[in-house]
């Protein structure tokens, strides 16, 4: 035993209990708790929640949702009602905030569910307050401030008057949200900072949220009382430039249904537009735009094509990506490697979620939360 070479870490794709599918999606859940705990132990006093808006980032919110719940998570964050809704029934005991808010005449059932809106107008303060007196009671809600945004959330310089009309609710958080809390000097980190400080403090007794992934990084440590990391959680590097602090989560691998060699000339795929420049084999693997990979990683003039893993060799996407194939350039990979039947890796620690965007000229949050439905999902227990 010893260390596992990429190559047997990558035959650990190969399954035979998987011998219909084309596409193997694994998330490890045991790296998603040790990120959590990384964030956590970054975040110092103040309480680590979780996002887990979009289906976990795509990775599947009821496994995402009961590792961290077990990890010691008790805070969660999702985007609208009726993913409260599915995260209440999964985690019946968690703290769950809705980053919507107060949709138009969701009121009722966010209480139903026991799900804290984060609320940002005086509409939805008044349809929450309307709510709790329905029910007689004063309902528990974020008070999301925007202090950049310019997207959703109170004007920080309301906060007083804001302070005062949410006596008719519970506040239970006070937050606020980062422009681009992932560059290191931005100086709208600490306009941010400042105002958020100022909107606080109208808010005595109440804790407050300000970091995301990337704001747990930040030098200023801007932790408050609960940080709201999402990306990081998956794999996602929050710290764009410097070495991934965080695990890969995702790790998605692909099977080729065939392989053939071409002779210099010939082209490949839709409208032909990759030549062979020279005799060259090529693989066809199954998995396409429909699966969530960007047909914006063909390669085309001076812009790099995506690749994928063969047999520990990198080989590159040729022709254009079509909606349930993707053709690689295996000449140079081992023969062995290169054969129907054979997996490939196209995410994983090899290719990190950012490398797999750049190449596809999106960000890393996209390519995850577009990873299809269509994959064998396995869950690795943590
Ligand atoms: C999505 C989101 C987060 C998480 O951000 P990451 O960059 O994924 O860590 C935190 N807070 C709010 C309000 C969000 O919308």
């Amino acid at each position: 035993m010893g260390i596992i070479s990429p190559t047997e870490r990558l035959l650990a794709c190969a399954d035979p209990s998987e011998p219909v599918e084309t596409g193997l999606l694994t998330v490890d859940l045991s790296a998603l708790v040790a990120n959590w705990r990384k964030l956590a132990s970054l975040a110092g006093a103040a309480e680590c929640g979780a996002v887990v808006k979009a289906d976990g980032y795509g990775l599947g919110l009821a496994a995402v949702l009961r590792a961290l719940a077990g990890a010691g998570c008790r805070s969660f964050f999702v985007a609208n009602l009726v993913e409260g809704e599915t995260a209440r029934a999964l985690a019946p005991d968690a703290t769950i905030y809705v980053l919507d808010g107060v949709a138009p005449g969701c009121a009722p059932r966010l209480a139903a569910a026991r799900l804290r809106p984060a609320i940002g107008s005086i509409a939805e303060l008044e349809e929450w307050a309307a709510a709790g007196a329905t029910l007689g009671r004063k309902l528990e809600a974020a008070i999301h401030f925007d202090t950049g945004m310019n997207r959703l959330g109170f004007a920080p310089e309301d906060a007083d008057a804001i302070a005062l009309r949410a006596q008719a609710i519970m506040p239970t958080l006070v937050m606020s949200h980062f422009v681009s809390a992932q560059l290191l000097d931005s100086p709208i980190n600490d306009r941010q900072i400042e105002g958020f400080l100022a909107v606080r403090a109208h808010f005595p007794g109440i804790p407050a949220s300000l970091a995301n992934s990337s704001g747990v990084f930040l030098p200023q440590r801007p932790h408050f009382d609960l940080v709201r990391p999402g990306y990081g959680l998956y794999g996602g590097n929050p710290t764009p430039g410097a070495e991934n602090p965080m695990r890969p989560v995702a790790r998605l691998c692909a099977r080729m249904i065939s392989v053939r060699d071409l002779a210099a000339g010939e082209t490949v795929g839709y409208d032909g537009i990759w030549t062979a420049p020279g005799a060259s084999r090529v693989a066809t693997i199954g998995v396409g735009y429909a699966d969530g990979l960007p047909v914006s990683t063909t390669g085309a003039q001076g812009k790099p094509a995506g690749e994928a893993i063969v047999g520990g060799v990198r080989c590159p996407f040729v022709g254009r990506v079509s909606m349930d194939y993707v053709v690689l350039d295996v000449t140079d990979a081992p023969k062995e490697a290169a054969r129907r039947g054979e997996w490939v890796e196209l995410l994983g620690e090899t290719i990190e979620v950012e490398e797999l965007a750049v190449r596809a000229g999106t960000i890393g949050y996209e390519v995850l939360t577009r990873l299809g439905r269509r994959f064998a999902r396995r869950y690795v227990e943590p």
